[in-house]
């Protein structure tokens, strides 16, 4: 392990404490918490903040972005879980967390980061975990990956004010779509589940994220 922390930070109890905190707010897929109880989330924030990884809070993990608090990951993750895909596109791939939790559970994800820096820090994160079956591209994830679609799974972890139609269209028929929706005003969270050519629409609760904005950044 890079880090050599202290035995508090990393043992298994503090981790536990943090699944039962995800139980008793409603996370009950056992395939999630399992993920979440054993992927050292410590490695994806500054050593700085190590001591909190495991506190159920947003962290900042620079160029003005946060790695989503772990409640919010456990959700999303649950939601999209349902319908057992195969291939998911995360968009806002961050310091990675979240990217790491879906490639433990399914065959493959792509994900994609607009902020350069971030996106290499993602894909180091990644390489030390060892976990292989998450590609990564930096670019702008309101033209999602059209070359892998469909996508039986699309997450987003940075909000848009409308869910993109080219993201919409990257959908696998049977698929979900689990992503922030909203402005600074206010953010629901939103599953949208894809029927033929009908998609279909569920507010799950209000949330905050940082907001999806268009183009890259070097
Ligand atoms: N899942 C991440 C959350 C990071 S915050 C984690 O666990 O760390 C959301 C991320 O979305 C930020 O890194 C931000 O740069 C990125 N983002 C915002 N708009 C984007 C866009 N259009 N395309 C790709 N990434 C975007």
């Amino acid at each position: 392990m890079k880090r050599h922390l202290g035995i508090g930070m990393t043992s298994s109890r503090t981790r536990e404490r943090l699944i039962k905190r995800l139980q008793e707010n409603g996370i009950s897929d056992p395939r999630v918490l399992d993920v979440m109880r054993n992927l050292p989330r410590h490695i994806f924030v500054d050593e700085a903040l190590a001591s909190r990884a495991y506190e159920d809070t947003a962290l900042p993990i620079g160029s003005g972005q946060t790695i989503s608090q772990p409640y919010i990951v456990a959700r999303m993750t649950e939601v999209l879980m349902a319908n057992q895909p195969d291939k998911v596109l995360e968009v806002g791939t961050g310091c990675g967390y979240q990217t790491a939790v879906l490639a433990s559970l399914v065959n493959k994800v792509y994900s994609i980061e607009r902020i350069s820096a971030l996106h290499s820090k993602a894909r180091k994160n990644l390489n030390e975990l060892r976990i292989g079956n998450a590609q990564l591209k930096l670019g702008d994830g309101y033209q999602g990956w059209p070359v892998h679609a469909p996508f039986d799974g699309i997450l987003l972890t940075a909000a848009p004010v409308e869910v993109p139609q080219a993201l919409l269209a990257q959908l696998a028929d049977g698929g979900c779509l689990v992503a922030p929706v909203g402005d600074a005003g206010g953010q629901s969270l939103l599953a949208i589940t894809r029927n033929g050519e009908h998609f279909e629409q569920q507010e799950l609760e209000l949330v905050s994220f940082v907001p999806m904005l268009t183009g890259t950044k070097t």
